[in-house]
């Protein structure tokens, strides 16, 4: 398990890690009702770069929103939540890169089956950037388990509760000897993984599936798309049959925890990515994107 820096940011303050606690009867433990981001940290010089993290901060506001937890955009402005995590990272000053997860908990006791109104506190923890899977290549296997539709719980949500989908397609593909699942649509398209998203390449075009497949709009998903077009590298936003993953030239995933890493096998079928593949080229790019401290994505805190 990855370490966990010892001072948390916790209801408008630092705490040492083992204070950093919920009530047994928060909505966020009864009910999953928090939302929250994992943003990449690059360290260097004892400074400190985090990865589009205004973009982070939109997503939890939208996420908020979505919910229908207002209590989130009334309190908390952009340059409150980046002060706050300047602060969090300079108490503890890691040596090495890093991910910071930040969530907004409804943290009421008691207030049964609603979220507005409520009171909601800020956490934050920052813990090694260990990938979630192999970044040479990733195994997936196809999940049983269907992506939970936008009708049901809204997958563009980031919300602690919807990630049960997550945690028992990605059981079943690790029971099964896989790294990772793919969770298809209520239609049968392929969504995305546990916690990233996916490109395939075919024919020289980068196809990934569009933000009408219950995806979550992932920020590092959005990075490539640009990336890929500065580039002149075609893209399509489309829904695509599992079929074609098994057919295509080269299959790769994005996510803040998985970065960019390239899929070597889909359902027992070897991926043979040709030697000038699109995926090293944009793998290249989006390393640099991630880790320089010059590109335009950084925020020095
Ligand atoms: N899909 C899901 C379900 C996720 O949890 C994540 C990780 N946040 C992603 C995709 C990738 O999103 P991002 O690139 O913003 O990390």
């Amino acid at each position: 398990m990855a370490n966990i820096y010892p001072r948390i940011y916790f209801d408008n303050q630092l705490v040492p890690k083992d204070e950093a606690t919920l009530h047994v009867a928060s909505s966020a433990v009864l009910y999953g009702l928090s939302v929250y981001t994992v943003f990449h940290v690059t360290v260097e010089n004892g400074n400190y770069y985090a990865f589009r993290l205004k973009d982070h901060f939109k997503r939890l506001l939208d996420s908020c929103r979505i919910i229908g937890i207002d209590t989130f955009g009334q309190d908390w402005s952009y340059d409150a939540f980046e002060a706050d995590m300047k602060e969090l990272l300079q108490a503890n000053s890691p040596t090495k890169n890093v991910f910071v997860r930040a969530s907004f908990h409804v943290n009421e006791l008691l207030p049964g089956t609603r979220s507005r109104g409520l009171k909601t506190s800020l956490s934050a923890f920052v813990y090694d950037a260990d990938p979630i899977v192999p970044t040479d290549g990733a195994r997936l296997k196809t999940s049983v388990w269907r992506r939970t539709p936008d009708y049901s719980i809204p997958s563009r949500a980031k919300v602690n509760g919807a990630y049960v989908n997550s945690v028992l397609a990605r059981q079943d593909a690790i029971d099964s000897g896989y790294d990772d699942c793919i969770l298809l649509d209520s239609s049968g398209h392929v969504a995305e993984l546990s916690a990233a998203n996916i490109f395939i390449v075919r024919n020289g075009t980068l196809i990934t599936p569009d933000t009408n497949t219950d995806i979550l709009e992932g920020i590092n998903r959005r990075t490539v798309i640009e990336l890929a077009d500065t580039l002149d590298i075609p893209v399509a936003q489309r829904s695509i049959d599992l079929t074609e993953l098994y057919i295509a030239d080269e299959v790769f995933i994005t996510g803040t925890s998985a970065f960019l890493t390239p899929v070597l096998v889909v359902d027992a079928r070897e991926i043979k990515a040709p030697e000038d593949a699109i995926t090293k080229t944009l793998s290249d790019a989006y390393y640099d994107a991630l880790l320089s401290p010059k590109s335009p994505y950084q925020t020095l805190l």
